[in-house]
């Protein structure tokens, strides 16, 4: 079902309810970067095979969700193509407590363009289609940009804590490799204006639709430094592929207690546990 925007009687509704559960303070926290002679020291997972073709299919229509008997802990039994959930060994998210220095990484190089909003409640989160919304170079590698969608509390930990949203751009090479970039949101005083163009036309139900004339650039919710922490990692949702490169930005940004709680009144928890390391090493830029 598609329909234009005309919800925001029923967002202001909303807005006066009470937060349905606490969310991390939102303080932005350093980690310990460690040498790379340090770090050799620590044993690394051998590489497995990639995964080709591998779509985008964050968020698929099968009976998984984030509490009760579908909850996190049992996809892997939900469905037979959801078995990696269970004994992948190298999964996402995961709180990043270290990161070893490297001079190896280039900078995320984002070349995304605005496109008219799309926005999709997939009954697991809002998604954001962005098929046409640009590319970005990573680690010199060229990714169009897929979608982004949207989870609270964050599903990474920045040492040993969430944050109060994260958002997910998806990005995808030609062999359908995926790169994600995480953006972290932190409570704050002011609105985040990126934030608010979406949740202007956010849609209610499960499976609803909204397309719009309003323009937007996944640039728009960037922070001003790219910084990141990357590593190896998979699909936080159902089936969880792995081959999935994580960039998860340092610098947070700021959303207001009123947009977290609209989102929260759709998604109260829709964050996946954090996932052991097993020998993986966060990397940073020196
Ligand atoms: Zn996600």
């Amino acid at each position: 079902m598609k329909k234009f925007p005309a919800i925001i009687p029923v967002i202001t509704v909303l807005v006066g309810m009470p937060v349905m559960f606490s969310v991390a303070s939102a303080i932005d926290r350093q980690i310990p970067v460690i040498s790379k002679d340090e770090a050799a020291k620590t044993s690394k997972q051998p590489p497995t095979p990639a995964l080709k073709g591998e779509h985008a299919p964050v968020h698929r229509q099968t009976s998984w969700f984030y509490v009760g008997e579908g909850a996190a802990h049992h996809w892997g039994d939900v469905d037979q193509s959801y078995a990696a959930c269970k004994t992948g060994q190298s999964q996402s998210p995961i709180n990043i407590s270290r990161a070893v220095a490297t001079e190896e990484l280039n900078d995320l190089d984002p070349q995304y363009q605005a496109v008219p909003l799309n926005i999709l409640n997939n009954g697991h989160t809002i998604h954001v289609d962005l098929e046409k919304g640009g590319h970005a170079l990573i680690n010199s590698k060229r990714y169009r940009l897929v979608q982004m969608h949207f989870h609270t509390p964050s599903e990474h930990y920045i040492d040993g804590a969430p944050y109060a949203m994260e958002a997910h751009l998806v990005h995808a090479d030609e062999q359908g490799q995926l790169a994600v970039v995480g953006i972290m949101l932190k409570l704050g005083e002011h609105q985040n204006p990126a934030i608010e163009k979406i949740w202007a036309a956010l849609p209610g139900k499960p499976h609803e639709q909204t397309l719009s004339d309003t323009l937007f650039s996944a640039s728009e919710i960037l922070p001003a430094n790219l910084a990141d922490y990357r590593y190896d990692g998979s699909l936080t949702t159902p089936p969880c592929s792995e081959q999935v490169s994580w960039h998860v930005l340092k610098q947070p940004v700021e959303i207001s207690r009123d947009q977290l709680v609209r989102f929260q009144m759709l998604f109260p928890v829709n964050a996946r546990p954090i996932q052991p390391l097993n020998g993986r090493q966060v990397k940073t830029r020196q």
